[in-house]
């Protein structure tokens, strides 16, 4: 089989992980058998995808999992993590993928220099970075739409905005807010962007600390490598936008913003077919909504596609509006969007009606009978886990 794609991943979660190894094996494994069995597996293809566009078209691809135990992100297993995705990396290429997406913390780990990567026989390596942050993007406007505010009126504020998609935000964004503010910890980076955005106009504040800041932000985008979902926001307006795009997630479940209009961004839907064999549905996309992927992932998808298999979004800080413009424009011709809005309580948008949008663009094609299928099986899906998980503890 030809292999037009590869997808490296790793699980978010224990329950995501003890969910693929029950596939894997065909049962379960006991809850604690799972974290002394994990560290030990290497790298490998865990299952054929295949993604049908809304032009008709289809590419074939592969999901390799780096088995990066989800509680070993932090700075401590750099060494360990790397050498996973290089395994991952190799896996790859030899199975002749013609292009590869790094999903998760793959392209964090080895920087953005695809340098670090095994030799490649024509094989090509994507972050995914661009089309993540044309989809934030895409999702702080239409809140703003949504919720009635004046996006120009707004002070943005960028965590993690050194970074490669926290940066490419900064630039697309900068141009319609009043004003950005940028936080990461190195105060050298965020100088050097300060004043790359300075030098077009735009009015920058910038803090290592989230208490600096001289106003409170009314739009936030969350895209720092945390290694666990541990960000206290701090001093930002009570009703603010806020779109958490980390994976893992940035906000802390201790962070209690309730008039805050929260959404998980960079997260992206495919109007046409997702399938996955063995069938991972709603275990690689746990997602209350059928058919939504990462961005990182779903940029390799739509250049297989279409047929452009070329390292789009390489090294660090090259995000630019240009080219965030072609890469939406390319997913947008094979049909891949926005996702519906949810958070870690569920749902913000109905599916139902989200489908029915993309049937209005893209008549006969069935999507909302086969959408209301699938938002039920997955929710069910999502209720049966999260039950499996409270009852574990
Ligand atoms: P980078 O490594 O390029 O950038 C990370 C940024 O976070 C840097 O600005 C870094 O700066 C900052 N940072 C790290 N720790 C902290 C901290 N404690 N407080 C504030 N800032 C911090 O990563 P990417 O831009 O590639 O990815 C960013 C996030 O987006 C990750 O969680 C990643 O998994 C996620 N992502 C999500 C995708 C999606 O599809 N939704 C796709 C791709 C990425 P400094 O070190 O100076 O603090």
């Amino acid at each position: 089989m030809t292999v037009d794609f590869a997808l490296i991943g790793h699980q978010e979660s224990w329950q995501a992980a003890a969910d693929v190894l029950a596939i894997l094996r065909g049962a379960p494994l006991p809850d604690d058998e799972i974290k002394d069995i994990l560290p030990w597996i290497p790298p490998r293809a865990i299952c054929h995808v295949e993604v049908g566009s809304s032009t008709g078209a289809t590419a074939h691809g592969l999901y390799i999992d780096s088995f990066i135990p989800p509680d070993h992100l932090e700075a401590a297993y750099v060494q360990e993590n790397t050498a996973r995705v290089r395994a991952a990396a190799a896996c790859a290429i030899n199975l002749g993928a013609k292009i590869v997406s790094l999903g998760g913390f793959s392209s964090i780990l080895i920087e953005g220099n695809f340098d670090q990567l095994p030799e490649r026989k024509g094989t090509v390596f994507t972050t995914g970075n661009t089309l993540t942050v044309g989809l934030i993007v895409q999702g702080i406007k239409k809140m703003c739409t949504l919720e009635g505010r004046n996006l120009r009126r707004s002070t943005l504020l960028v965590v993690g905005a050194t970074g490669d998609v926290g940066s490419g935000c900064a630039r697309c964004l900068a141009p319609f807010v009043k004003r950005v503010q940028i936080n990461a910890r190195n105060e050298a980076r965020l100088r050097k962007l300060a004043a790359e955005l300075q030098a077009d106009g735009v009015q920058v504040e910038i803090a290592t600390g989230l208490e600096g800041f001289s106003t409170e932000a009314d739009v936030v985008i969350c895209a720092a490598s945390l290694a666990s979902p541990s960000l206290l926001l701090g001093r930002i307006a009570r009703d603010a936008i806020i779109c958490d795009a980390g994976y893992p997630k940035n906000l802390s479940p201790n962070a209690h913003m309730a008039d805050a209009k929260i959404f998980f961004g960079g997260l992206g839907q495919i109007v046409g077919t997702l399938k996955f064999a063995p069938n991972f549905d709603g275990i690689l996309n746990r997602h209350p909504f059928p058919r939504v992927v990462h961005g990182c992932l779903l940029e390799g998808m739509a250049l297989a596609l279409e047929k452009r298999f070329e390292p789009f979004s390489r090294g660090r800080g090259f995000i630019t509006p240009d080219r965030v413009e072609e890469i939406e424009g390319i997913a947008a011709h094979h049909g891949i969007h926005l996702a519906p809005f949810y958070n870690a309580d569920g749902p913000l948008e109905d599916c139902i009606a989200a489908a029915a949008s993309f049937d209005s663009v893209n008549p006969g094609r069935g999507t909302v009978s086969n959408t209301r299928t699938q938002c039920q099986n997955t929710i069910l899906l999502l209720n049966a886990t999260d039950a499996r998980s409270r009852e574990n503890g």
